[in-house]
């Protein structure tokens, strides 16, 4: 299980998606969650985020919008994390339409 204290994710709900990555926002305590594929496992990323106020560019499509700061740290199987802060759409469907490339979330 990803995320033991949210909702559970399972890599057969993933499949039947036509998205880059999996995201979406937990608006009462502020988290923003991600699952994408990355060498046949699913890679599970939360985070803090605050809706910035001013359109800034996404760290993940490139484009400007209405963005949100996530403070994120990366969760694998090996228990390996980092954690640091990018603009991301606030958006996640519009996000995922425009990006292409999953390795961008790896930043
Ligand atoms: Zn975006």
């Amino acid at each position: 299980m990803l995320f033991p204290n949210s909702n559970k994710v399972k890599a057969s709900d993933y499949d039947s998606l036509l998205l880059t990555y999996l995201g979406w926002n937990d608006v009462r305590s502020k988290r923003r969650y991600f699952v994408y594929p990355m060498d046949d496992t699913l890679v599970g990323v939360e985070g803090a985020y605050m809706i910035h106020t001013q359109p800034a560019t996404c760290a993940l499509c490139g484009c400007l919008g209405q963005v949100a700061h996530v403070t994120k740290k990366a969760v694998n199987q090996e228990s390996d994390y980092h954690t640091l802060g990018n603009y991301m759409c606030v958006d996640n469907q519009q996000c995922n339409a425009q990006l292409t490339d999953p390795h961008a979330l790896e930043q």
